[in-house]
């Protein structure tokens, strides 16, 4: 969600931490700020805006000293103001704060304080940790002791960054990502890796319940018990450093085009994991699949290929639905998570809740440090490197390659899958954009776009419709054809258009006949086909292929036209408003 970011070192904090922020910028944020230590004082600017943006206007990278704390918000209380923006000073500007994630007991807190005369200035949750640091600062006159009391009287969910104004760094991590950067000359404390990773791969990951303190002695952790604690330093891989667009105009143009290769890279760093998930998924009694967004559409797409090609039964449920719906999670039962950063709260939490029932947990993930990794029997890495674009896409094919190898595993070769060839098809479409580009003007002034698949493609549908959402902000929705004169057709009109997936196979006529349908209403129809027809007003063609595989090459047509048609509606394709990369809260 938001990003924190701290350091203490031999070189100038401000501008290390605006940097590190900006490598952060994928995981989106509303406002920015920092906070140094110079001349035993702390220094803070903060601002509404992109880091750039209010980085020009106020400099926060010319703030002084060698220690600092820097941030990038995602309101979740309060409005998007200046005020509201981190870091928070305690009343007395003692001791300065960044926070991730949301403290469910503020108000109760906030009250106490305000009766002992601790001032606020903020409408956030965040500010209270200022001030109960500085209160328990002020009573024990020790950091550690401050730190230990802090961390009991917080609920909710967090990792927070503090500095005092005698130059301790400290931070503390609670159900919210938190690593630890040791470098040759000072050490980094940040949400990712991508904050400090040009300083230095050498990396702690701190437990959960665990603090940590960095003074000019050195670094040490604790539980929450104040209990210290050792760790062991990991060397994490410098291709995260690879986070540049290169020629490319924006990351998830990047993204988009470095499928033909992630789609064959999939799963590949963690071949043995991918051959013992496919036994177990054959052992298991239950078997259920948990994502959110984007993942939970790969899911949808898998539920499918796992009941027709190895005609295994595999439910599929949103992860904030897990707690909220019936199932039957228990000691046989596999719950497989996917996500592309394994840190989002809701998969999380679905996780914690099988793995209470004794379900065993195997994740499909992007990031092979993430919080599901560490809470999973086995992880499968989509090893589709950095996906910065907040709007997934080359992760959901990755997603989806692994979970054809899986398919077809189980069914001993029956898909038929050759990656080969469905990363030569991937790269054929993405060889002529100009159809496309095309097209995307057209979708500049409309408001409302449909989807429209049968069968599997359905699945795919409700993945293009969640792309043009996001990344332009039309209304879209994806639709089974069936449906269709069950409701949705009250909506056809001159002012719509309808995206038709309909690659010649099984479901090829029946979608024919609700393209019909529609455009006797008067709507605009774009076909996604392998086959020409009159009813399409716009044919984007896709290669021939095994009809099993058409849902991996028919998405990257409809990323490509969320993206154009984002150039066009003048959004940002790689930060939509109001959404993150990594969603920890709840
Ligand atoms: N809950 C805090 C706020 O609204 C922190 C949100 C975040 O994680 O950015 O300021």
């Amino acid at each position: 969600m938001c990003s924190i970011i701290g350091y203490l070192g031999d070189g100038s904090a401000a501008p290390i931490l605006v940097k590190g922020l900006k490598r952060m910028e994928y995981r989106g944020y509303d406002s920015v700020g920092v906070a140094t230590i110079s001349g035993n004082h702390i220094t803070l600017r903060k601002g509404v805006g992109k880091v750039a943006e209010v980085n020009n206007a106020i400099k926060l990278d010319m703030l002084l000293g060698s220690v600092g704390i820097g941030h990038t918000r995602w309101a979740t209380h309060g409005g998007v103001t200046e005020t509201n923006a981190h870091p928070h000073p305690s009343s007395s500007g003692e001791v300065a704060i960044v926070h991730n994630g949301i403290i469910d007991n503020f108000e109760e807190l906030k009250k106490e304080l305000q009766q002992k005369g601790y001032v606020f200035k903020s409408e956030t949750d965040s500010e209270v940790i200022a001030n109960l640091l500085q209160h328990n600062f002020d009573q024990t006159k020790d950091v550690k002791k401050s730190m230990i009391q802090t961390v009991s009287s917080l609920k909710g969910n967090y990792a927070f960054v503090a500095v005092f104004e005698d130059g301790t760094l400290t931070a503390a991590r609670f159900h919210e990502p938190l690593i630890i950067g040791v470098g040759k000359n000072g050490y980094f404390i940040s949400s990712d890796v991508l904050g400090f990773i040009e300083h230095t791969d050498e990396v702690i990951y701190p437990d959960n319940r665990e603090f940590i303190i960095i003074n000019l002695n050195g670094i040490q952790f604790f539980d929450f018990d104040g209990n210290p604690v050792q760790h062991q330093i990991t060397k994490v891989s410098k291709e995260l450093a690879d986070v540049y667009k290169g020629d490319y105009a924006h990351f998830t143009l990047k993204e988009i085009s470095e499928q033909p290769d992630t789609i064959l890279k999939a799963g590949e760093s963690t071949r043995m994991e991918l051959d013992l998930t496919t036994e177990f998924v054959k052992h298991a009694k239950n078997l259920y699949l948990t994502g959110s967004g984007t993942s939970y559409n790969a899911a949808l797409v898998a539920k499918h290929i796992f009941s027709k090609y190895a005609k295994i039964k595999i439910e599929s449920i949103i992860s904030s639905e897990v707690a909220h719906s019936p199932n039957n999670f228990d000691q046989q039962s596999i719950l497989i998570a996917l996500s592309q950063s394994g840190e989002s709260a809701d998969v999380l939490e679905a996780v914690k809740i099988a793995q209470k029932e004794g379900a065993k947990i195997i994740s499909i993930v992007n990031i092979m440090t993430s919080s599901l990794v560490q809470s999973s029997s086995i992880s499968i890495g989509l090893n589709c490197g950095p996906e910065i674009g907040v709007a997934a896409t080359k992760s959901f094919t990755a997603q989806l390659s692994i979970l054809y190898k899986i398919a077809d595993k189980l069914c001993g070769g029956c898909i038929g899958l050759d990656l080969d060839k469905v990363s030569t098809c991937v790269t054929k479409i993405l060889s002529d954009q100009t159809k496309v580009q095309d097209i995307a003007r057209n979708l500049k002034t409309i408001s409302d776009i449909y989807v429209l698949g049968r069968g599997i493609h359905y699945a795919i549908a409700s993945e293009a419709s969640l792309k043009l959402k996001e990344l332009t902000y039309i209304h879209a929705e994806g639709l089974p054809g069936g449906e269709l004169k069950h409701g949705p057709l009250a909506l056809m009109d001159s002012n719509v258009f309808v995206i038709i997936i309909n690659p010649n196979d099984s479901t090829y006529v029946d979608t024919l006949a609700s393209a019909h349908q529609i455009k006797a209403r008067g709507a605009k129809i774009i076909g996604i086909s392998d086959k020409p027809n009159e009813v399409y007003d716009y044919w984007i063609e896709i290669p021939e292929i095994n009809e099993a595989l058409f849902p991996l090459i028919e998405i990257i047509p409809i990323q490509l036209l969320a993206y154009y048609a984002a150039l066009e509606k003048d959004t940002d394709p790689d930060y939509p408003r109001n959404l993150a990369k990594s969603v920890t809260v709840k």
